[in-house]
């Protein structure tokens, strides 16, 4: 498998500098393309399952991380205080208390519930410089995150629809996980709550994955100090393991924040939070796909979806409009023009854009384009138009194969 780091900087997709700092990676206009895409693809599969999404902000004061335990549990992990005034501001590691506040912000009936609250929201971890590398080691990160407050009898059903939700991503983008792990505690103070909690929820996981068929393992000791947790693995250009997306079911900190609803009875409850993640960060979930893919995305992420490669530079003019009709449908396109080089090396160094696109002089006069594969293979002469249309389709499609002009 290829290593992101060296693939991101020959494909320039991201970059750092020491003024900026370790682990603080920029992201260049092909890397932010990839992103982009991704975090469209993920807010519109959240929305169509019922996800409503929020925005909340990166600092909150030193209590709230109090209350929600990450200060006496997680400050280890956390940035130092900035002290501004007579307050102690935090930068988050975590959404999950944001989310709470939301919740908790009026009152709440069971009829709202299951509440799903998402949010792509950053979240910051202190790494010390000497383990920080590429995308995959960061100081700062672009969370997939949600928050699904719902009743105890709604737990099994949301974590397993999160469940399901996670492979439909993985299909879309083309991912394998190397497997799946039910993260339980280990030994040592580090969890709260009392043992019953995290029995009752350990089972509601066990007998998700039961039930979904996926074979799995135990990992002690993985749990979040929380709650314990599904973990999707899967493995790096070094065979290392890493943890992309995490379903969590946590009875704790809905108690740590007095939530509750209003009931059938009328009587107040308290709702269960079921943490999930599809994808995880966009700095992890970006280079486990520069790696799976070699560069080479699947359509919809790649980018650039389309070159336009006219033959002489009197088919410029033709395939400048073909290149701003692709834009206008929504691809990224550009134009190869002569003035880079023969066709062959033209089409050479487009090597990994999905869809390669030539115009000599009968496909200009015809008003055609001789569309290439990135595969290799060949398409037949198609009316720009219906080319163009065959293409935006797959692409709105989120497949990982490419369309090879069948309607
Ligand atoms: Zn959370």
């Amino acid at each position: 498998m290829n290593d992101h780091r060296k693939l991101g900087r020959e494909l320039g997709l991201f970059g750092t500098d020491p003024l900026i700092g370790a682990g603080l990676p920029y992201w260049l206009p092909a890397g932010a393309a990839v992103r982009h895409a991704l975090e469209e693809y993920l807010r519109e599969l959240e929305r169509q399952a019922g996800y409503q999404h929020v925005c909340s902000p990166v600092l909150a004061r030193r209590e709230l991380y109090e209350i929600s335990g990450h200060w006496s549990h997680y400050r280890d992990g956390m940035y130092p205080p900035m002290v501004l005034g007579g307050e102690q501001l935090l930068l988050r590691p975590s959404l999950c208390p944001h989310h709470a506040l939301i919740y908790r912000s009026r009152g709440r009936s069971y009829r709202e519930l299951p509440l799903r609250l998402a949010e792509l929201g950053g979240q910051y971890r202190a790494e010390l410089s000497g383990v920080l590398g590429g995308l995959t080691r960061v100081r700062a990160m672009q969370l997939n995150d949600a928050h699904v407050f719902c009743t105890p009898d709604q737990v099994a059903d949301e974590a397993g629809a999160a469940l399901a939700m996670i492979g439909q991503a993985y299909a879309a983008l083309g991912i394998e996980p190397v497997r799946y792990r039910l993260s339980l505690p280990g030994a040592g103070g580090k969890y709260v709550g009392s043992p019953h909690i995290w029995e009752q929820a350990a089972a509601v996981l066990a007998g998700i994955l039961d039930r979904s068929g996926l074979a799995y393992e135990e990992g002690q000791g993985e749990a979040a100090f929380y709650g314990p947790k599904i973990d999707v693995q899967v493995a790096d250009s070094s065979e290392r393991e890493a943890t992309l997306s995490t379903i969590q079911v946590d009875f704790y900190q809905p108690g740590q924040f007095d939530l509750h609803y209003i009931g059938a009875d009328g009587a107040r409850h308290r709702p269960v939070m079921v943490h999930r993640s599809v994808i995880g960060t966009m700095e992890r979930a970006v280079a486990h796909l520069i790696e799976r893919h070699g560069g080479a995305f699947p359509d919809w992420l790649a980018p650039e979806q389309l070159v336009v490669l006219p033959l002489t530079d009197a088919q410029f003019p033709p395939a400048a409009s073909v290149a701003r009709e692709a834009a206008a449908l929504g691809l990224r396109a550009r134009v190869a023009g002569p003035e880079l080089g023969t066709l062959a090396s033209r089409i050479r160094s487009a090597r990994l854009v999905p869809y390669q696109a030539v115009i000599g002089a009968r496909e200009a006069a015809a008003g055609q384009l001789a569309v290439r594969l990135r595969d290799g293979r060949r398409l037949p002469p198609l009316p720009a138009a219906a080319a163009l249309a065959g293409i935006t389709a797959r692409i709105a499609a989120h497949r990982t194969d490419l369309w090879d002009g069948a309607a």
